[in-house]
């Protein structure tokens, strides 16, 4: 019980014990044996006195945080072409800038922007999109690994509608690219995960499709993709898969939708129906909620509360780069304040989010994805990040719940001092 992934930690301590309610503790104590939480208490127990203890005074500590939709190469060109839908802002900047990755020099500098800049973040988790070039998407893996991260990346398919540049000859030359990747990563990575990656429909023959399908069975190998981000999409994806019955039935026919134990994530689901959702559902899919991303392209809201209240599994996602931060607080305020907009403008009978919901889903919410991650309930990956508010000047006394919820409404304010993943220690008091 003496290794260096056994701990005591000290501060404000703030974590969700269910979606409706967030657990706090002024000074309390976390307790971390072998990178497994062991809960949070108000005293010590006496059977983990002998454990290094780690004393964060004022500061505030809380679980680390999933993304579970970032595009790792669409990061060095964030905040522009903003004023595009989905399809130009991709035919425009998108692939263009993704057709660069195939020069490997050009991916390492870029990926390093990337993975620097994630390791500084909120995220402890992250579900990562790379490109279809497969020594780019081994940097990024190499890379990632490196920074003590846990993630999932994926080598992207596409054998159509990706213009000259940016495109497999054909469904088999992607499959055989894709079983190439994934022999060559067998066993090399510790915290760096594969996942079939299709782009989505439009990008995809069917042939493509199905084989994915296929090896997501055969290996056991999760997908992820997107669903039902924007109208036109919609539309063109019913043209290009008419005997679906919708989109997410389109994912179903080609045997990519998952299984509870082995789950897709699909990015968005704005314009998701009843049907859509009761598909989600019975696959056990993950929503990657994108408000940022869904603004910026003018797509629409997601009606994450109903989702909510239909038990679909739901985490959040920055969408890096249609959404233009990888900042998870600025993702959450985002959220907030589209579910605020959707009541008021589209269907009032559908409720706001509340904060307790919003930091959930950033939490416990995306890390279920990983298991046991994203609280500080006893069994759970320790996942903390220590974070220090006292930038943020008040008259007030203020309850640790209220620190949290001015956190995410004033991010810049909020500096992170450490970061552990699963028990290890990311830096030394670092400083962003
Ligand atoms: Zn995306």
């Amino acid at each position: 019980m003496s290794d260096n992934s056994s701990f005591v930690l000290r501060g404000g301590i703030a974590f969700s014990e269910s979606i409706n309610n967030i657990v706090t503790y002024y000074r309390g104590y976390l307790v971390c044996v072998d990178g497994i939480c062991q809960g949070a208490f108000s005293e010590l127990p006496e059977k983990y006195k002998d454990l290094p203890l780690y004393d964060y005074g004022e500061r505030l500590i809380i679980p680390g945080m999933t993304d579970l939709h970032v595009h790792a190469p669409q990061y060095t060109f964030r905040g522009i072409g903003m004023d595009c839908e989905l399809l130009e802002w991709l035919n425009t900047y998108t692939f263009p800038e993704e057709a660069k990755y195939q020069d490997i020099v050009y991916a390492r500098k870029a990926y390093s922007f990337f993975t620097y800049d994630l390791m500084r973040c909120f995220t402890t988790r992250a579900v990562v999109f790379g490109t279809l070039h497969h020594e780019a998407t081994l940097e990024l893996m190499n890379q990632l690994e490196e920074t003590g991260l846990i993630t999932y990346v994926g080598k992207v398919n596409m054998d159509r509608n990706g213009g000259e540049h940016l495109q497999e000859a054909d469904a088999k030359a992607s499959l055989e690219a894709t079983v190439k990747w994934l022999d060559t990563i067998k066993g090399k990575f510790q915290n760096t995960m594969p996942i079939l990656t299709p782009r989505f429909i439009p990008s995809c023959s069917d042939e493509l499709m199905k084989g994915l399908g296929q090896l997501s069975k055969e290996k056991g190998l999760r997908i992820q993709s997107h669903l039902s981000e924007n109208l036109s999409e919609v539309a063109w994806v019913k043209e290009l898969v008419p005997q679906s019955s919708c989109y997410a039935n389109a994912y179903e026919l080609f045997d990519t939708m998952g299984t509870p134990e082995c789950p897709t994530i699909m990015a968005h689901c704005v314009h998701s129906d009843e049907m859509e959702m009761d598909i989600l559902k019975k696959h056990g899919a993950f929503i990657a909620h994108c408000a940022d991303s869904n603004m910026n392209l003018t797509s629409g809201i997601a009606p994450i509360k109903k989702f909510i209240d239909a038990g679909v599994n739901i985490g959040l996602g920055t969408d890096v780069a249609a959404g233009s931060s990888m900042n998870m607080l600025k993702t959450m305020l985002i959220t907030l304040q589209a579910s605020k907009m959707y009541y008021r403008l589209v269907d009032q009978s559908v409720k706001p989010l509340t904060f307790e919901e919003v930091f959930y889903l950033a939490t416990a919410g995306g890390g279920k994805y990983f298991g046991q991650v994203g609280t500080f309930k006893p069994g759970y990956d320790f996942d903390a990040v220590v974070i220090d508010d006292s930038k943020m000047f008040t008259m007030r006394d203020m309850s640790i719940r209220e620190r949290i919820e001015r956190m995410c409404y004033n991010d810049a304010d909020a500096i992170i001092k450490d970061k552990y993943v699963k028990g290890k220690k990311m830096f030394s008091s670092m400083v962003v």
